[in-house]
């Protein structure tokens, strides 16, 4: 099922960010000194891409996969990938801890390194390649009575706000599309998507009496079509692999998903 390598480019409604505070000019040498001395750490345990086809990036540009897969130059910042990782492993134990005292029971993962990890799930393409990925758990409890797939994301309050309005098959494609990765890999009907605003703290003054600023979950059901597209692009990607030929560009250069890239510059030459 290795179908089109010419993808339509798509344009997001998530809007773009605001530019990041500049820090003030004079930074004492003693705290420059501890900025540096903490950052060079993070940058030593830095996550580096893993050089094969996974199923949680299966929703991710294609030409950005592709260029993860060759090891192409990044251009993120000091250890960002650490902290990305770190900052949803984080909101990730908090859920499921929460979710466990609330009366669930989560199963299908297992400790690596202090982290919880889900088991692994996979698909196969019509060469035998397996393409894999890391589920967050199974969950059954109260009205849940088979097991459900548990995927469980943090996000910006701008990407929480636009999944509460849109629902994630029209807010996140990205997102929707790795949970029906999972879905159709395990042969389960549904997912139970559990979205915590990452900045809660400052949801407060943003959101309308009576709304919830913190926590919402979605029941994303199996989409036999999107798994298809999953299938489709998985052994679209393989393809490229194999003969070396670079993916066509997925979004326009003024996409957030450009913008959050970490192989923008590579990408568009910058
Ligand atoms: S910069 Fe945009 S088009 Fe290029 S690889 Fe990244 S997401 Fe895809």
């Amino acid at each position: 099922m290795t179908k089109t390598t010419s993808l339509p480019v798509r344009k997001s409604r998530v809007p773009r960010l605001p530019a990041a505070p500049k820090p003030p000019i004079d930074i004492p040498p003693l705290a420059l000194d501890i900025r540096d001395r903490l950052l060079a750490t993070v940058e030593a345990s830095r996550f580096d891409f893993e050089p094969e086809q996974r199923l949680s990036s299966t929703g991710h540009c294609l030409r950005q996969q592709w260029y993860a897969i060759t090891g192409a130059q990044t251009n993120e910042v000091q250890g960002g990938s650490t902290w990305e990782m770190r900052d949803g492993d984080i909101h990730e134990a908090d859920v499921k801890r929460w979710l466990r005292e609330a009366g669930y029971e989560i199963t299908a993962e297992h400790e690596v390194d202090g982290r919880n990890v889900g088991d692994t799930v996979h698909i196969s393409l019509p060469d035998g390649t397996a393409v894999e990925g890391h589920i967050d758990g199974l969950i059954v409890g109260p009205g849940l009575y088979v097991p459900h797939l548990l995927e469980i994301k943090s996000m910006s309050y701008l990407r929480y706000a636009s999944a509460l309005r849109d629902g994630i098959k029209q807010s996140n494609r990205d997102y929707y599309l790795q949970v029906q990765g999972y879905l159709g890999a395990l042969d389960l009907p549904a997912c139970i998507f559990a979205i915590k605003a990452k900045d809660s703290s400052a949801t407060k003054r943003m959101v309308p009496p009576g709304g919830d600023p913190k926590f919402h979950v979605e029941v994303i059901d199996f989409d036999p079509e999107a798994f298809q597209d999953v299938y489709e692009r998985q052994g679209a990607l393989r393809l490229h692999i194999i003969d070396g030929s670079e993916p066509v560009r997925e979004y326009e250069r003024s996409d957030w998903h450009c913008n959050w890239c970490p192989f923008m510059r590579t990408c568009w030459g910058e």
